[in-house]
């Protein structure tokens, strides 16, 4: 039987925003040492919008530009790709077929489009590839930034800019009261884990991770004896949210994320991470 003070706990988590899939995990919410959280769609909306397009090719312009990422992005459900599919919406724009997609993980995406090889991918790949960065790209912290590369050669790139959930810098705050430290943990950029860690006074940043090291780096946290809960909304999340302690999807985000955690935060507000903490400890005080 579910002791009656747990019971009235959970109802209580109902109202409170959190779906609580598994009791022990709610026993253990008092103990976590550390929060680790994914930055897009958990910390920021994860809905990206076109800033910038620019062109850097001779004969290739802006719309062209829109029109080859397009081809590609239709086939991917990033959040970069529902931006930029928005956009060549709201201009109107025709998108050819793309054939061969593949996606390449954590850095983009790539395709034949009109017999052209177009690739939409992150800074990160361009550095990895010895592919030089062109010379008036300054990148920017409120951005994130894909060049759309055409034939080995960059022909242009496209920023988009997302937008921090007001609730993100409560919830960091809070933990921080209760004694529990912050870790970003993202595939974007340096530039952008920087910045938005300054602006929610995030303890610690990771940027340019790959989904499979997100795993890698919740063991090696854990190696150092913190008990560790993590939040996220990707697909790309679920494999460290099921090796964290404790792990805590995002009510909007993936179903294999709000599969694989434990606890669901219902309203994808992150500010019901520190009433769970904060449950957690008073139930189970008051059981003994
Ligand atoms: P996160 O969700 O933490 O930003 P991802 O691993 O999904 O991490 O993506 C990391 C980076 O890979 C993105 O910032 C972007 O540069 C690139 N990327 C991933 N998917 C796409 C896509 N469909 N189109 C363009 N770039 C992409
Ligand atoms: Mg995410």
């Amino acid at each position: 039987a579910v002791p009656l003070v747990v019971a009235k706990s959970t109802a209580l988590s109902a109202k409170n925003g959190l779906l609580i899939k598994n009791r022990t995990a709610f026993e253990n919410s008092r103990k976590i040492t550390t929060l680790v959280f994914d930055k897009t769609g958990t910390l920021t909306y994860g809905k990206f919008e076109v800033t910038k397009i620019v062109a850097l090719q001779e004969g290739v312009s802006e719309n062209e530009l829109l029109r080859l990422a397009a081809a590609l992005e239709q086939n991917s459900e990033h959040p970069i790709a529902t931006g930029i599919i928005q956009k060549v919406k709201d201009l109107s724009l025709q998108v050819p077929a793309a054939q061969n997609f593949n996606a390449i993980t954590g850095k983009g995406v790539e395709a034949t489009v009109e017999g052209k090889q177009v690739k939409v991918v992150s800074p990160g790949f361009l550095k990895e590839n010895n592919i030089s960065l062109p010379g008036n790209f300054r990148p920017d912290a409120a951005e994130t930034t894909v060049f759309v590369i055409v034939d080995s050669t960059p022909a242009g790139y496209i920023s988009l800019a997302d937008k921090i959930r007001p609730e993100s810098a409560d919830a960091i705050r809070t933990l921080h009261t209760i004694g529990i430290k912050s870790i970003l943990l993202t595939g974007d950029n340096k530039q952008v884990a920087e910045s938005v860690s300054k602006q929610l006074g995030i303890d610690k940043y990771y940027a340019e991770v790959l989904p499979h090291q997100k795993l890698e780096k919740i063991k090696e946290i854990q190696g150092k004896g913190e008990f560790v809960a993590m939040t996220g909304d990707g697909v790309n999340d679920a494999p460290a949210l099921a090796q964290a302690d404790i792990g805590i999807a995002v009510g909007s985000g993936s179903d294999i994320a709000a599969e694989t955690a434990a606890i669901v935060l219902v309203n994808s507000n992150p500010r019901d991470i520190a009433n769970l903490v904060m449950f957690g400890k008073s139930t189970y005080k008051k059981m003994v």
